[in-house]
């Protein structure tokens, strides 16, 4: 038997399948997905098997053996080593790269050298200090080279002639990161008779083991070493000593870190659904039934906050588990509060499992391992679980769709909803796209229930649209006021708050109900600015404003973090009326507390919730009630739900506005429709006030109104005038060198290498529709320099269904050479969505 396996190697070169022979010992345990050894280039390298056959073309001189399986199942289940495939195409990167985002970070391999004495080393032959060291081996049997060198610590010339002459051998082993968790377990002996019989022979002075005999006899069952010693009081000697008797035997167990074993969730019942839910349960329900036939039906749900879209995901994960199916719900990273964990876990218990960024490394690898064997069938979790090994995966939902956190920033750069729609599509399963502000992507591509005709296109492109347009039990989505800044500066009013919004807080105080405020941090960093001149404090190294840190009196860039301390005058002029400028939630706590005395403010931000379980303590602190107000960043804009929360404040909204990107409108409506979604959502009425510097701007009116189609409709205009996606895909390159000149040629050599391979694929392919494409570039990118080097920008623009990929990857290819030897570096981004 062969195998194509993908070896673990960020290079190019080797970014393709190289064949194996596998042993017959091993043919057993090798399937498509398994983590293998195999011997590359002099060094033993960790690999994934993508392929097995029967036959290869490598000569049989030339084939190796794969030298071992690392695991005891495949760690990639065949659709995603299918998936991968995909994703190095779209996204222009190595299939190294997609596999490893595909696993736990646990199961990264480490590569360690390890030491031993050839056997048939005699070592009198060798020099003193020599001896001592292959002596001290010997006895070891075999060392890392690190611990050796640290034992020998000089001798490392002696230790590396060792080496080169084959005294010590040197074998490379790949180690995982993280060690499953073991736990000592005591396991009693199974009949109850030499229990007794240990018990006649054991003296009367040996009290503590007569005990332990008598304990045992009374309750026959495994327990842990631990909880036996606290139970007992018996020492580890003890049980020792029945183990020698052969009374009990203790042996290491594997055990799975839950990272929600200390907590309670309340079971919950299916709740009647109203009418509007229950039809679009119908839809899904139908969905799910019929996806062998269809392929798989993606599925827009468009409800407004509150109209109980998780309710609908909970009763049609019931279904898929009632059909002995699995389900994926992906949630963006800050929802996933434990008040959304407890839906979950309420509903459907251990069947659950949950991944995310907050849990550690070894929780993360047990809860893998928990849906690896099978013991979960639900997995919740933020972007990367869209790559859960489930094998009978029928569903997977994907809720607040339109939220950019779903976009990896790292290579491999992936949406986790293509990457959705695509293992769908190898599974056959369906995807639910949810959202109260559904992206513009998936809007236009779905198509209404009413123009649904049972013969749809099954083109992969069109989405059933379902909509749940009220709240349930026809509470009233919260009344939203705007409030221009302009006029209360005008009116000499120079706080952050305006009067409306201090008014609202005060009665909110007074009535013991809750507020929720919140700041946009983008584009709200607080910068450094000289009144006199108008200079402002920039990185050295990176084209962009330092951001000042109240608490330690820096300034800091928060691209390649340089520091320095903060500015007593300006350095340009020598004016002591150098400022800082901006609004951080520092400063909104700091004049809540002025305004406000003894109101009580928990603030979430970066700052706060780095510490790992901060954001849920934070939030459960303010679910008891033990603060007035939750102050914070975009993080708490989501997925909170609070019945005594009665007022929302946004401070300024039109921060986002002003970036220099095209999604700007659409990302402040879909902020401003979340967090006015935060109020009222219970008994109390709930009241929103934003206040901006652009009331006029049909993002914040239409928000305003809580009118997504209006909106939708016309950003969809807009982006269709200027040729915007969702009219076009975007691919943007990014270039950067220390020298601007290199970097501005190389780039205009990229430029026309992409236009010639783009007009080769567009006019071999004129048959299959006519592929339409601009690259514009090179042009300086909005950061014009990051970390010391010039970057610059190239984008291609496209339209058409032929296969641009292919054209872009060649480009990329053409130019390798030349970037090598320049030493420019290139970070591609296909459908962007930072595009600085
Ligand atoms: P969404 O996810 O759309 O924001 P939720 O599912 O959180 O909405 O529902 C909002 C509130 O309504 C929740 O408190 C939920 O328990 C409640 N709810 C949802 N469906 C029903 C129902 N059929 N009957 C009664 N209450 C419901
Ligand atoms: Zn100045
Ligand atoms: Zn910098």
């Amino acid at each position: 038997m062969f195998v194509e396996v993908i070896v673990d190697v960020p290079a190019k070169q080797t970014d393709r399948p190289f064949d194996y022979r596998v042993p017959a010992a091993l043919v057993p345990m090798v399937e498509i997905g398994s983590r293998v050894g195999v011997p590359f280039a002099g060094r033993v390298l960790q690999a994934f098997v993508i392929g097995i056959k029967s036959q290869t073309e490598v000569p049989a001189n030339k084939i190796k053996d794969i030298s071992e399986v690392l695991d005891p199942y495949p760690v990639l289940t065949p659709d995603l080593v299918e998936l991968s495939e995909w994703m190095s195409h779209k996204y222009l990167c190595s299939r190294i790269s997609c596999i490893l985002a595909m696993i736990p970070s646990a199961l990264k391999a480490k590569y360690e050298r390890r030491l031993s004495v050839r056997p048939d080393v005699s070592i009198s032959e060798l020099t003193q200090s020599e001896q001592e060291i292959a002596a001290w081996v010997q006895a070891k049997k075999e060392i890392t080279l690190e611990a050796l060198l640290e034992q020998f610590a000089g001798s490392a010339g002696a230790i590396r002639r060792l080496i080169e002459t084959d005294v010590l051998l040197e074998e490379r082993m790949i180690k995982n990161r993280m060690k499953a968790k073991t736990q000592r377990m005591v396991f009693p002996a199974e009949d109850v008779e030499l229990l007794r019989e240990t018990l006649l022979h054991t003296s009367k002075q040996a009290a503590r083991q007569r005990e332990l005999l008598e304990y045992f006899m009374a309750n026959p069952a495994p327990i842990s070493l631990s909880e036996l010693s606290a139970q007992l009081r018996v020492s580890t000697a003890v049980v020792q000593s029945l183990a020698e008797k052969g009374a009990v035997v203790v042996k290491d167990i594997e055990v799975l870190r839950d990272p929600y074993a200390d907590r309670h969730f309340e079971p919950s019942k299916p709740l009647r659904l109203t009418e509007e839910q229950e039809s679009v349960f119908t839809q899904m329900k139908k969905a799910l039934q019929e996806r062998e036939r269809h392929s798989g039906t993606p599925i827009l749900l468009h409800g407004v906050t509150g109209s109980g879209k998780t309710e609908v995901y909970l009763q049609i994960i019931a279904e898929c588990l009632q059909r002995g199916e699995e389900a994926i719900v992906l949630v963006p990273e800050i929802s996933l509060t434990p008040q959304m964990v407890e839906r979950f876990k309420g509903r459907f218990g251990d069947r659950v499992a949950v991944l995310h960024s907050r849990l550690s490394g070894g929780e993360r690898y047990d809860e893998w391992r928990k849906i690896r064997r099978r013991q979960a069938q639900v997995v919740v979790g933020a972007r990367s679980a869209i790559f859960a090994p489930l094998e009978k995966l029928s569903l997977i939902i994907m809720d607040e769709e339109h939220e950019s956190s779903y976009k990896q920033e790292e290579t491999p750069k992936y949406h986790a909803r293509d990457a959705a729609l695509e293992r769908a599509r190898l599974q056959r399963a369906i995807v639910i796209l949810g959202s109260a502000t559904p992206s513009l992507e998936s809007f236009r591509a779905s198509v209404p229930l009413q123009k649904w005709s049972t013969d749809h296109p099954e083109d992969g492109q069109h989405v059933l649209r379902l909509e749940l347009p009220h709240r349930v039990g026809n509470r009233p989505l919260p009344k939203v006021q705007v409030v221009d800044m302009r006029g209360e500066l005008q009116s000499g009013n120079r706080s952050m708050f305006s009067r409306s919004l201090h008014k609202a807080i005060e009665e909110r105080i007074e009535r013991r109900e809750q507020i929720v405020l919140m700041l946009n941090r983008r584009g709200f960093s607080t910068f450094v600015m000289c009144r006199s001149c108008g200079y402002v404090a920039n990185c050295p190294h990176c084209d962009i404003s330092l951001t000042y840190h109240r608490h330690t009196k820096h300034i800091r860039c928060h691209y390649c973090g340089y520091t320095e301390r903060e500015l007593e005058k300006c350095p340009s002029c020598d004016s002591p009326h150098i400022r800082y400028f901006g609004t951080g939630t520092q400063r909104v706590e700091e004049e809540l507390v002025k305004l406000f005395p003894g109101i009580r403010v928990i603030r979430m931000d970066v700052d706060t919730t780095t510490e790992k379980g901060s954001h849920e303590k934070w939030l459960r602190k303010f679910g008891q009630k033990q603060a007035d107000v939750l102050l914070g960043t975009q993080m708490i804009a989501k997925g909170l739900d609070f019945p005594d929360v009665t007022l929302v404040g946004v401070i300024a909204a039109d921060t986002v506005l002003h970036l220099p990107d095209f999604r700007s409108a659409e990302r402040t409506f879909q902020l401003l429709t979340q967090v006015a979604g935060r109020a009222g959502r219970h008994e109390l009425p709930g009241e929103v006030i934003i206040q901006t510097y652009a009331p006029e701007h049909y993002s914040i009116e239409l928000a305003k109104h809580h009118d997504y189609d209006s909106f939708a409709r016309k950003e969809l205009q807009l982006r269709h005038l200027r040729d915007y996606p969702p009219y076009c895909r975007l691919v943007l390159f990014t270039i950067s060198h220390e020298k601007v000149q290199t970097a501005l040629r190389f780039s205009e050599h990229l430029a026309s290498v992409l236009k010639e391979t783009l007009d080769m694929t567009a006019a071999s392919q004129k048959e299959r529709g006519a592929l339409r494409y601009e690259v514009l570039g090179p042009v300086a990118s909005p950061i014009p320099k990051l970390k010391d080097r010039y970057r610059f920008q190239c984008m291609v623009k496209y339209r058409g269904t032929g296969d641009v990929s292919s054209a872009l990857k060649e480009a990329l290819e053409r130019c390798e050479e030349a970037a090598k030897s320049f030493q420019v570096q290139v970070a591609t981004d296909v459908d962007p969505y930072i595009l600085m």
